[in-house]
């Protein structure tokens, strides 16, 4: 049998807020290919990787793509045949704030140490682009572009074997229709829904009745459909009534809860991790329905802040109470009235919960009434029959909140966080090599 190399094509930054989406052009890119080499295999399906939620300067999701190709091929022709179509791709938004990023390496770098720090690091932490340039250096990698070889590189060594993974099968629009509105059929949608098995997830928001896979506005996605179990995501196309003029199935690190590690005790401004806190406070539910908790995490004063649009997340911490011991994932963000800093969460483990009480004013133990105030520390009096007690009646509120793990709905899931209600996955050993049309389609 013929010795095939891995060539492996992470690439970033390609869109901006006036359009496109780095895997859009992934799969442009691998349509290409295909086309110019139609005897190309892949060593892995097309992956989607996810990276620090919490970085400022993202257009939405902050995610990158690899591609791992198999294919007797020279790598730096591919690197040439891939940096031509970026630069086709991304035109005129070229030089604007960020910049494309692109970085073929050779062989199976989640093997490399320093590009698996890297990733995780990216998915934590903020990276350096000297640093990300110093790695690939070392392993001899070709690297072009800009800051999207950040992503890019840290990407390589994502989803390695052992690692967790869920599958997202993305549409694509035709180019014509791209910022006309989707067509996608909400009500169907429901049906296709509840047909299916448990193994999908964040696809569709019950309560709302709304496909939450479809984007808005300019982006070439059509919708983006997750889960565990591929074969049935392609079920999802009966909600389309838009043809869409290509798909693709990526393997991905989403809601597989990849980013839950420990944060610095520093709380360092954007990064991402769990941390456990005690709950110094009462919540305070701003106008807009978010919910600020005051707590302490490694000692340190800090706010925990719950988004509206979590749902039951942020109803568990309206519920929180001075005393509750939780577990937070989360990203640190540069504002909050202690230190500067809140953590904005994405998930809780409530892990004990205080008892409350509150003092209330006694009723009269003699005839039942409510006492009233015998003046300023006088204590109180029972109107009716006189009687004068100085202490106030302790309640015990029943705590209508369980020690557990609290997650936004289905359909608000931050990309990367695993729902609770997601089945362990059984480590399934991916196949050696996979055909191009069982992850690439019109
Ligand atoms: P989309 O979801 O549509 O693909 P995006 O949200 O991924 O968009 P990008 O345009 O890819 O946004 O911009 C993210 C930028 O941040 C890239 O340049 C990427 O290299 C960089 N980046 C990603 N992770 C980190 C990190 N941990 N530290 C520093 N830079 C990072």
């Amino acid at each position: 049998m013929k010795e095939y190399n891995i060539i492996n094509v992470g690439l970033d930054d390609t869109d901006s807020l006036e359009g496109g989406c780095t895997t859009h052009l992934t799969g442009l890119f691998l349509l290409k290919l295909l086309e110019e080499k139609p005897g190309i295999l892949l060593a892995d399906y097309p992956l989607l990787v996810r990276l620090n939620p919490a970085i400022p300067w993202k257009t939405r999701g902050n995610a990158a793509t690899v591609l791992r190709i198999m294919c007797d091929c020279d790598p730096e022709e591919v690197a040439e045949a891939a940096w031509s179509i970026i630069e086709e791709y991304v035109g005129d938004r070229k030089w604007g704030v960020k910049g494309p990023g692109l970085v073929v390496a050779m062989g199976e770098p989640w093997r490399d140490p320093g590009l698996r720090l890297l990733y995780r690091k990216a998915l934590t932490d903020v990276v350096a682009l000297d640093q990300a340039r110093g790695i690939l250096e070392k392993r001899g990698a070709i690297a072009r572009g800009s800051t999207g070889i950040i992503g890019a590189s840290a990407a390589l060594a994502a989803l390695a074997p052992g690692d967790d993974y869920t599958f997202e099968l993305v549409f694509y629009r035709d180019p014509s229709r791209i910022g006309e509105e989707r067509c996608i059929d909400e009500g169907r949608a429901g049906e296709v829904e509840a047909s299916l098995p448990p193994c999908v997830f964040n696809n569709y928001d019950q309560e709302e009745g709304r496909v939450t896979a479809a984007p808005g506005g300019y982006d070439p996605v059509l919708a983006g459909f997750r889960g565990d179990c591929p074969a049935k995501l392609f079920e999802y196309r009966r909600v389309l009534c838009e043809d869409p003029m290509f798909w693709v199935l990526y393997r991905s690190n989403q809601h597989t809860d990849a980013h839950k590690t420990v944060l610095t005790p520093r709380l360092t401004v954007y990064s991402t991790g769990s941390a456990r806190a005690t709950i110094t406070g009462e919540p305070v539910v701003t106008p807009g329905g978010h919910v600020v908790v005051p707590a302490t995490v490694n000692g340190v004063e800090t706010d925990l802040v719950f988004y509206r649009e979590t749902g039951p997340l942020s109803k568990a911490a309206r519920m929180l109470r001075r005393g509750d011991e939780v577990e937070v994932l989360g990203s640190v963000k540069p504002y909050g009235k202690k230190n500067g800093r809140s953590i904005a969460v994405e998930k809780m483990w409530i892990e004990s919960i205080a008892p409350h009480s509150i003092r209330a004013v006694p009723r009269c133990p003699r005839c039942g009434r409510r006492m009233k105030s015998a003046g300023k520390d006088k204590g109180y009096r029972c109107k009716h029959c006189n009687y004068k007690t100085n202490t106030k009646t302790i309640i015990h509120v029943y705590r209508d909140l369980s020690p557990g793990e609290y997650t936004p709905k289905t359909g608000r899931l931050p990309h990367l966080v695993k729902p609770h209600w997601r089945a362990p996955r059984a480590l399934l050993k991916l196949p050696m090599t996979i055909r191009p049309e069982q992850v690439i389609g019109t």
